[in-house]
């Protein structure tokens, strides 16, 4: 079939899985032991047969990273989305995410059913998702996070078994009180690793000298500094630092990276499908900061291996020259959902799957024993 045949959704499926976290991430607003999200399977039909694709809705806890929750995705999903989706012939998976622009915001609900259409168009296609969307490289860096710990330690501790994991850059989670002496602590074990901060907004301009004291660190990147709608904020900070600060929660939309990017908010800006609503919002903002020659990097939300492989294949195209947060699922959840499992390789890299879409098959076993409800939508009269 051509990949120019409009494409057809015949059935959705929305489903709530809870997996186990190995350990509690611990961050600025607490910590998360359980991993609920939203998965959405999409079926159409192909020359030989049916074909699915997955997306997923990396939703956290608590409406703090964005304002979306499992609760709000599935509502959002089920009653606006699929419906929408269903009723509504795909021309090009680049347009979908304009199709959803009637409703406001709800980013992760979006890339949820926007990634499992390319996932489908891919495969329709006889494509990896790396090829449908432009991709080069056929490994990603990645690097990890290290999230508040108890004492400093448990901190070292966690950076040394990270490094000898090979990742390529470590960044540490900080807020108010923990961060220039932690980032000390670090330096002093470690040397001149390349090393990361993330505050997720955890600041306010009056706390620059706490970021100036940041600032001595040598360090890639301060990220997310100031709350997320403080474009003027972070523009002041950056003009007072020599580290780059990097943008992540203030950019939820293309239009966000653009004033950004004119503001001189940040050097640096974190990609995430769940939080632009979805690939094509994504490449949008890739594009932007490659023109302005500013670096990407592909972040993560504890994604299960459909959201990571998705990420993984964005992560091939050209303007991804820094490590994403792209540490395989099984780092942090007990069992991931998909097979083959997305693996690290010696040197800090993931292999990007090589097979048609994603590349990665959901174990039904696995979503069966996961789910926690699911609601399945039909196309028809
Ligand atoms: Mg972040």
């Amino acid at each position: 079939m051509s990949t120019q045949e409009p494409l057809q959704i015949e059935q959705v499926v929305v489903y709530h899985v809870r997996l186990e976290m190995r350990a509690p991430f611990v961050t600025a607003w607490g910590a998360q032991r359980e991993r609920d999200l939203i998965l959405v399977e999409a079926a159409a039909s192909g020359s030989d047969g049916q074909l699915i694709g997955w997306g997923e809705a990396p939703v956290l806890a608590q409406p703090a990273y964005n304002e979306e929750t499992v609760a709000t995705a599935w509502h959002i999903l089920n009653d606006f989305l699929v419906p929408l989706v269903l009723r509504t012939p795909i021309m090009d998976p680049r347009t979908v995410h304009e199709h959803f622009a009637v409703f406001h915001g709800h980013s992760m609900a979006k890339a949820a059913l926007e990634g499992a259409v390319w996932d489908l168009w891919a495969k329709r296609a006889g494509l990896s998702l790396r090829e449908l969307l432009g991709g080069t490289s056929l490994r990603v860096p990645a690097g990890a996070v290290v999230g508040i710990q108890e004492d400093t330690a448990a901190l070292l501790r966690q950076v040394e078994a990270k490094l000898a994991r090979g990742y390529r850059r470590i960044k540490l989670k900080v807020h108010p009180g923990r961060d220039a002496a932690v980032v000390k602590a670090v330096r002093d074990a470690f040397g001149d690793i390349p090393l990361a901060v993330d505050a997720n907004g955890a600041y306010r301009v009056e706390d620059l000298p706490v970021l100036q004291a940041l600032d001595r660190f040598g360090l890639e990147m301060i990220e997310q500094p100031l709350p997320w709608d403080d474009l003027l904020g972070h523009a002041r900070v950056q003009a007072e630092l020599t580290t780059p600060i990097c943008l992540d929660e203030t950019v939820a939309t293309p239009g966000h990276a653009r004033q950004a990017l004119a503001l001189g908010s940040g050097r640096v800006i974190n990609i995430k499908p769940g939080r632009l609503g979805g690939l094509g919002p994504a490449l949008a903002v890739h594009d932007l900061c490659r023109a302005a020659g500013a670096p990407v990097w592909c972040g993560g939300l504890l994604e299960t291996g459909v959201g990571r492989a998705h990420n993984v294949a964005l992560a091939t195209l050209p303007g991804f020259t820094w490590p994403g947060d792209l540490a395989p699922p099984g780092e942090y959840l007990v069992e991931d959902i998909v097979e083959p499992p997305l693996v690290l390789d010696r040197e800090g890299y993931v292999p990007v799957p090589q097979g048609p879409g994603i590349g990665v098959t959901v174990r039904r076993d696995r979503l069966e024993a996961l789910t926690v409800r699911r609601h399945v939508h039909r196309a028809g009269p």
